[in-house]
């Protein structure tokens, strides 16, 4: 069977350990290749590789050099793009066109948008007055911070994993990246681009492998590693952020969400029923920004519920290849089960099921697959698990409303303040709502519109700090002073 392997100092090596995992279909449950599966020894070799890298060609090219390198990835992504959209389905059994369209192309412009963004972004400086009358001026340079460890998730693993790596290596950092377990393909296939375009060895290294107690944690808990940036769950970034604290280095944390849509009765009807489709719905719900919590005004509340329903039973489930197959399967098995089990507790606490509920059925081998179907619930309080709580997966609540202030206070009334997605032709109220939706990210008549030199992360539970833009620039680089004295 294929193996994929860590990629270390431009080679890909097996483990020393010789341990390796099974990757298995979203699709089938069949496995569909093994991954070496890195120990500390790979880690300890990736990072130091890393470390060297800083200092050698790398570290000495220019920024023009280091840019056009970058422009070279994008352009060498482009030109296997076939491949990294079949990797990415193999993966993620999702939708053709959502791999295609959105997730790989917007995964190459990550390293053009910030290669461009670090050359044209300027550095503040300060004249000051000196007792002498002589005067001095300051001015800020911008260094790599180091090594970054980057942990990614499975949901949209090479468009999150490059939203890393692109400004890292802008920046003139190296990485040691660590893809989730579930996902681990196009990080691997990304290492090819980067030996073909002529990025030196040790600036760009992948290590497969789990969280805990395995090549997540070596990774964050290891003293050469300079600042962590992490996407996954809270629960996770918590455990990092322990784990950082031994030798103070900086993270960037993007975390879960429980977002909510609100929809005014005043709204373009038929783009809320497809935005709020998309936003619960699209890559089986699993996104972040992901809408699991609706909110309709009333008048409009039972024409938007059946609508939503009708669009939820409409979906063609199937494999990414399939004519027309627009809906795929949850990531794992292990992930259909916490699914279901959020389906079985809305029903014990009480939920109509509008639509959903259960699994749909597939033959042949897409019965094996980690299928379940999309569902909306109506006529919960607003303290069940399902309102409450990150699911990640396609299914929302929707509750009526009655005034702004109202529905400002359920939007606020969660631990998570990732982002929200507001429908209503008045924009005065939409400008209003956008101030008191306590979220990193709001859209008004949209959802995932997303340009690269805009803050991106989460308020409250969802987040520390925000990349995107000069943002990330902040993080990935350590901005000093100069004070001359004249
Ligand atoms: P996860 O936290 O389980 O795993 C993410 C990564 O962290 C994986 O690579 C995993 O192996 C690694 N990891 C797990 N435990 C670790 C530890 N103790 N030390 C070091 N690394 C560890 O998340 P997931 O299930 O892969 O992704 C889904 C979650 O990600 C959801 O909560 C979702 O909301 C969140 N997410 C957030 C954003 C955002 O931008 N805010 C984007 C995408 C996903």
């Amino acid at each position: 069977m294929k193996q994929i392997l860590n990629f270390i100092h431009g080679e890909f090596v097996p483990a020393r350990s010789q341990r390796v995992f099974d990757k298995l279909s979203p699709l089938t449950n069949l496995p569909l290749y093994q991954v070496a599966e890195a120990g500390r020894p790979e880690v300890d070799a990736a990072v130091a590789a890393a470390r060297a890298a800083l200092k050698g060609d790398w570290g000495r090219m220019t920024v023009d050099k280091r840019m056009a390198m970058l422009h070279a990835v994008a352009d060498g992504i482009t030109k296997r793009f076939d491949d990294f959209v079949a990797a990415e389905e193999a993966d993620t059994g999702q939708p053709h066109h959502v791999i295609a369209h959105a997730f790989v192309p917007r995964g190459a412009a990550n390293f053009k948008v910030f290669a461009d963004l670090m050359k044209n972004v300027p550095t503040e400086a300060f004249q000051m007055d000196t007792p002498d009358g002589r005067g001095a001026i300051n001015y800020a340079i911008r260094k790599p911070k180091g090594v970054i460890g980057v942990i990614s998730p499975w949901n949209a693993p090479f468009l999150l994993m490059t939203w890393k790596v692109g400004p890292a290596l802008a920046c003139g950092n190296t990485v040691v990246v660590k893809p989730s377990e579930e996902t681990p393909a196009t990080a691997a296939l990304l290492g090819e681009v980067m030996n073909a375009v002529g990025v030196p060895p040790g600036v760009y290294n992948v290590v497969h492998g789990f969280g805990p107690d395995a090549a997540g944690e070596f990774i964050t808990s290891h003293e050469d590693v300079d600042a962590i940036t992490f996407t996954g769950e809270t629960r996770t970034g918590a455990a990092i952020m322990k784990a950082a604290a031994h030798g103070i280095r900086d993270v960037s944390f993007e975390l879960g969400g429980k977002n909510a849509g609100i929809v005014f009765a005043d709204a373009n009807f038929d783009d809320a029923v497809e935005g709020i489709f998309r936003s619960a719905f699209m890559n089986t719900g699993q996104v972040c920004l992901g809408t699991e919590r609706v909110y309709v005004e009333r008048p409009l509340f039972d024409k938007f519920v059946s609508a939503l329903k009708a669009r939820c039973e409409a979906v063609k489930y199937g494999r990414p290849s399939d004519e027309g197959s627009n809906y795929g399967p949850l990531i794992s098995q292990e992930h259909k089960r916490k699914v279901m089990s959020y389906y079985a507790k809305a029903v014990e606490e009480g939920a109509t099921v509008v639509t959903g509920g259960g699994v749909p059925e597939m033959s042949g081998e897409l019965a094996g697959g980690a299928w379940v179907q999309p569902t909306i619930w109506t006529g919960l309080p607003e303290t069940a698990a399902v309102v409450r709580e990150e699911i990640f997966g396609p299914c929302c609540h929707i509750r009526p409303f009655d005034s702004e202030e109202e529905v400002v206070g359920l939007a606020n009334a969660n631990r998570y303040g990732l982002s929200t997605t507001i429908w209503t032709q008045n924009l005065t109220r939409a400008h209003r709502m956008a101030a008191a939706v306590e979220v990193g990210i709001t859209w008004v008549n949209s959802w995932f519109l997303r340009d690269l030199r805009t803050p991106f992360g989460g308020s409250k539970q969802s987040g520390i700090g925000r990349e995107g833009g000069v943002h990330s620039l902040e993080f990935y680089t350590d901005l000093r002073n100069i004070c001359i004295k004249l």
